[in-house]
């Protein structure tokens, strides 16, 4: 039985926020339970990308001064930060408005940008991968997810939040070597079982729905979520946002691997009624993510299956500033998005035949100019996935 606390929080005022996060941990068992003095407790917010908080892009500032303010009470060493999809961490936190608030508690951003390969030997995907110095410094990691939908992934909140533990542009060749979702949600079920963080607490007071993590749209949920374990929270977020949890490639490639619980009855729920919290309309894809056909992934057929049934990204010329960070994220060798024949004074245009639909260059558009189109045939098709 693993224990979720759900705590009511309508805004992003300082004083509210504090007293539903102190109330939200209190819940779980009390801050001393997550750290001791002298320990070095590294906190890990979501900085996607350096966006202001009024986009709800990232962890809201305010979410992570109240985590942070209650672990200094542990005198325990604080750290923070996160590998952005694109872009130096530092700078990027100081856009998202974290950087500043680390300073205000003298709180040190710690090295997301050098890494060393760690062996895990109890990895389901992949035993070797690079994780950042900073997370491997650290005693323990408290991680700060922000509730928002992924278009390969569904959801993006605790299990998720640990891929900023891997340092820049491994990140989008991880996406290359896996382009299955499922393969992809073992992966990344992988680094959480190695880095473990001791607690999650879930930034859900503004969410973002629909075209998510990065294009989609504010939505008000007002709460804040509590857990030690991820995928027991992240099941929450799902009945939250009315999505069955099986359709979330990470809860679903979690059954029989031991990485946390997902079912009703072995998740105790405390703290406000998770029932007045639901909403219905979020926007989020309630469909199980399809398999990715390996075998054919290099042939024509593929190429055909998955132009009428993948949902394909695609520029709103309008809303494009032609930065390019669409075709430098791109992990796909070649890339699948290249400035065309018409130069540099135009969008970048996609290689159909060769993206593979990981949608990094949609999550990290810093415009939103980059959307996904649902194929004729899978529209028609919708039902049976349903
Ligand atoms: S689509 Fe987005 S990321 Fe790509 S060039 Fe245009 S604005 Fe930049
Ligand atoms: S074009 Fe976009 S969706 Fe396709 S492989 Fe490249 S980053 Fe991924």
């Amino acid at each position: 039985m693993s224990r979720v606390a759900l705590v009511r929080c309508e805004t992003y005022q300082y004083d509210a926020v504090k007293n539903a996060v102190e109330k939200g941990v209190n819940l779980i068992g009390g801050i001393n339970k997550f750290a001791d003095k002298n320990e070095k407790i590294l906190l890990k917010p979501n900085i996607l990308v350096g966006d202001n908080p009024d986009k709800h892009t990232t962890t809201h500032p305010s979410v992570f001064k109240a985590v942070a303010e209650l672990f200094l009470q542990t005198k325990a060493i604080l750290s923070y930060g996160d590998s952005p999809g694109f872009g130096y961490p530092e700078l990027t936190a100081k856009k998202a408005g974290i950087y500043k608030v680390g300073n205000e508690l003298n709180i040190k951003f710690a090295d997301f940008i050098n890494s060393s390969n760690v062996l895990f030997k109890n990895g389901i995907q992949i035993k070797n991968f690079n994780i950042v110095k900073g997370v491997l410094d650290a005693d323990g990691v408290i991680s700060i997810p922000k509730l928002k939908t992924h278009q390969l992934e569904r959801i993006t909140g605790a299990v998720k939040n640990q891929m900023g533990c891997i340092p820049g542009f491994l990140k989008n060749e991880f996406h290359l070597k896996f382009p299955d979702a499922y393969d992809f949600a073992r992966f990344l079920l992988d680094i959480n079982n190695y880095i473990k963080p001791r607690l999650y607490i879930v930034d859900g007071i503004i969410a973002m729905e629909g075209n998510g993590p990065r294009g989609g749209d504010a939505k008000k949920l007002s709460v804040l979520l509590f857990s030690n374990d991820p995928i027991a929270i992240d099941a929450a977020i799902c009945k939250i946002i009315n999505l069955n949890p099986e359709f979330v490639p990470t809860i679903k490639a979690s059954i029989g691997t031991g990485s946390g619980v997902y079912k009703e009855d072995e998740i105790e729920l405390v703290g406000d009624d998770i029932n007045s919290f639901i909403d219905r309309k979020f926007k989020v894809i309630r469909q199980p993510k399809e398999k990715y056909n390996y075998n054919t992934a290099k042939g024509n057929i593929f190429s055909l299956i998955k132009n009428h049934f993948v949902r394909k990204p695609y520029i709103v010329d309008l809303n494009c500033v032609k930065c390019g960070i669409c075709i430098k994220v791109c992990p796909s060798n070649p890339k699948a998005l290249s400035w065309g024949n018409k130069g540099k004074d135009n969008p970048p245009e996609y290689n159909y035949s060769i993206c593979f639909r990981c949608y990094c260059c949609q999550e990290l558009c810093p415009e939103k100019a980059i959307k996904l189109k649902t194929p004729f045939l899978r529209k028609i098709f919708k039902k049976l996935y349903i």
